[in-house]
């Protein structure tokens, strides 16, 4: 018998809806990426809904170790103030660590003062840096280019590698910060010909030709994204790069053992 860990690694997507128009309008669901690495419980980017898609999914937040916003955009951090409430049941028990960039913090912060003192602990990322919680870590190896300060993760189990990358327009910095066996990206655009700081279908299948990963995850989808189909801009990303694409479905859980 093989010497797993007790429960594995799963990455649940609450939500795979990005940017304004498909969150405002719930065409997709939101409230970001509940990961459950090795028996710690992480939430990721708890945007619109998050409350309301984990506890439907009986996804425990009295079970969270920490909650980690990459940047303070609405899609990215609208229920943070009810999930830190949940991850601290109720704000009557100090427990759990959040993890933000300073101007998610600072300046018009996005989480209330009141229920800072219930958590263990915050911490500020910054680029290059290094953050453990229980037996997983992780690192924010480059800021991003995007309107507000905004880091994606590099994350190492016991058993597997995985990287997000969440907002950002593209820079090569992208290619040579997240390799890993799995990638998860945020790809809001379809066309690479647009003003806004985020990636388009072009700019991943770039990124998972450089980095190779054993399989790579679309989430994140605006409204050009949704209407050309995820599923089928997966399945040509897979042939065009060789690698197996796959695009996030709303409540969809990815084991991790299935790179092994
Ligand atoms: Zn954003």
């Amino acid at each position: 018998m093989e010497n797993k860990s007790q429960s594995g690694d799963t990455i649940t997507f609450l939500g795979t809806a990005g940017a304004r128009f498909t969150v405002i309008n719930q065409f997709l669901a939101s409230g970001g990426l509940w990961l459950s690495l090795g028996g710690t419980e992480i939430l990721l980017d708890p945007g619109p809904g998050s409350i309301v898609q984990s506890t439907k999914r009986k996804l425990r937040a009295d079970k969270l170790s920490a909650i980690i916003l990459s940047h303070r955009h609405l899609d990215h951090s609208a229920d943070v103030n009810i999930m830190v409430e949940a991850m601290t049941q109720g704000a009557l028990k100090q427990r759990g660590r959040l993890f933000a960039p300073a101007d998610a913090l600072e300046t018009e912060p996005v989480v209330f003062s009141y229920l800072r003192s219930c958590l263990e602990g915050i911490e500020v990322l910054q680029e290059g840096k290094s953050y453990s919680i229980g037996n997983v870590s992780f690192t924010t190896p480059i800021r991003h280019i995007h309107s507000v300060e905004t880091y994606g993760m590099l994350f190492r189990t016991t058993e597997h590698t995985f990287s997000y990358i969440a907002d950002s327009r593209y820079f090569d910095g992208l290619c040579q910060s997240y390799g890993s066996e799995l990638l998860i990206i945020n790809v809001v655009m379809l066309e690479a010909n647009h003003p806004y700081d985020h990636l388009a279908v072009p700019d991943a299948e770039h990124i998972i030709m450089e980095l190779k990963p054993k399989a790579a995850i679309l989430t994140h989808f605006g409204m050009t994204m949704w209407r050309a189909k995820p599923w089928e801009i997966a399945q040509r990303l897979s042939q065009e790069t060789g690698v197996r694409v796959l695009a996030a479905r709303d409540g969809m859980r990815f084991d991790l053992s299935q790179l092994d």
